[in-house]
């Protein structure tokens, strides 16, 4: 099944909020996109709880019911949503030639690079032995086999808050380890941190090894120099993410933390009729919003470029 099987005006890779946003605008411009919504449609969403500053919304939403809205909005305009991961590209010719994980390749005359960014993880080798028995990254998900037992998370910025406040609910008490001796959170998330009485934070704490064969029984830390064991059944880790740009690296540039570099104001790539959009070229921002908001901007950058000719770019090397 290595033969091109169609040539798309647009392809859109990636089914978060960029995507979906891209989608909508670029369904309603005539542009028939064709979206590949990769290994978690939905994206980051789908492992949020309530979203409660996303405009529109006034009374919130979870995560996953408002990913099944922008993709309903998109599918209204005739937006083509699929199930399917882009694991391979060719941007050195035109169209662009994109294989999928069944080993299916098609053609795009443009593309909207919005494959998102995927949670990190500490590196220790007993973090990938004890996952799914006690290691995990999402609290929403998983929170709930610690119900009224204690747990470590890992992390100072606004998902660490979110998965201890959440994690405080259901257990019987939260350790929150911050490797700084302050929170990267926002304000108000550092707040009610603070004040909820089953959450305990650690600063200057780092995970030195996670203890047990079968479950997690206690997290080894560096506490200011000093090594303490914490007894807890589970560790959520919430460092942060990196962008998911392995099948792009050959022709795409990054910038030095991985993110996919696009020119300033506009969300063309080095790749003419490539663009990016979405968490995979913001390491600032990273919010649905912003998100949606690149998406918007990929679809009318997309838009543009359809409607200029560029059989020039079909024999030529496109760097
Ligand atoms: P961030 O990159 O903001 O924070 C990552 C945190 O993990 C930092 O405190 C960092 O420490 C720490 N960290 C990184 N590596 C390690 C390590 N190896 N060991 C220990 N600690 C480590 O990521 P988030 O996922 O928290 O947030 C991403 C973005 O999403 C942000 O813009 C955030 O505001 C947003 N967000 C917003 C929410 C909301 O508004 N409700 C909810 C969740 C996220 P250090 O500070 O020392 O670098």
């Amino acid at each position: 099944m290595d033969q091109p099987i169609s040539s798309i005006p647009l392809v859109i890779i990636g089914g978060g909020p960029a995507g979906y946003t891209a989608a909508i605008y670029a369904a309603r411009a005539g542009l028939d996109p064709v979206l590949y919504q990769g290994p978690n449609p939905g994206g980051q969403l789908t492992i949020t709880g309530e979203v409660e500053n996303y405009p529109g919304y006034k009374n919130g939403i979870t995560g996953p019911a408002m990913m099944e809205d922008f993709q309903a909005q998109a599918e209204r305009f005739g937006a083509i949503i699929k199930a399917g991961t882009i694991t391979k590209v060719d941007f050195n010719t035109y169209p662009r030639r994109l294989t999928l994980d069944n080993g299916v390749t098609i053609l795009a005359q443009a593309v909207i690079i919005a494959a998102g960014a995927s949670a990190k993880w500490l590196g220790l080798p007993a973090e990938k032995k004890l996952y799914g028995k006690g290691v995990s990254a999402c609290a929403i998900c998983d929170g709930f086999f610690f119900k009224d037992k204690n747990v470590v998370v890992v992390g100072g910025g606004d998902t660490a808050a979110e998965e201890s406040l959440y994690l405080a609910n259901l257990c019987h008490k939260v350790h929150l380890l911050v490797r700084k001796d302050h929170m990267r959170a926002s304000k108000i998330m550092q707040e009610r941190v603070f004040k909820k009485a089953n959450i305990q934070v650690w600063f200057q704490t780092e995970v030195k090894d996670i203890i047990g064969q079968e479950a997690v029984e206690a997290i080894e830390v560096i506490h200011a120099t000093a090594i303490t064991h914490i007894e807890a059944a589970g560790l959520f880790v919430a460092i942060g993410h990196q962008p998911n740009t392995l099948p792009f690296l050959p022709y795409i540039h990054v910038d030095h933390q991985g993110y996919i570099q696009t020119k300033p104001g506009t969300t063309q790539t080095n790749i003419p009729g490539v663009f990016a959009a979405g968490d995979i070229q913001d390491p600032h921002y990273r919010q649905a919003v912003t998100a949606a908001g690149t998406g918007c901007m990929a679809a009318l950058d997309a838009e543009r470029f359809l409607q200029q000719p560029h059989g020039h770019l079909q024999n030529a090397h496109n760097h």
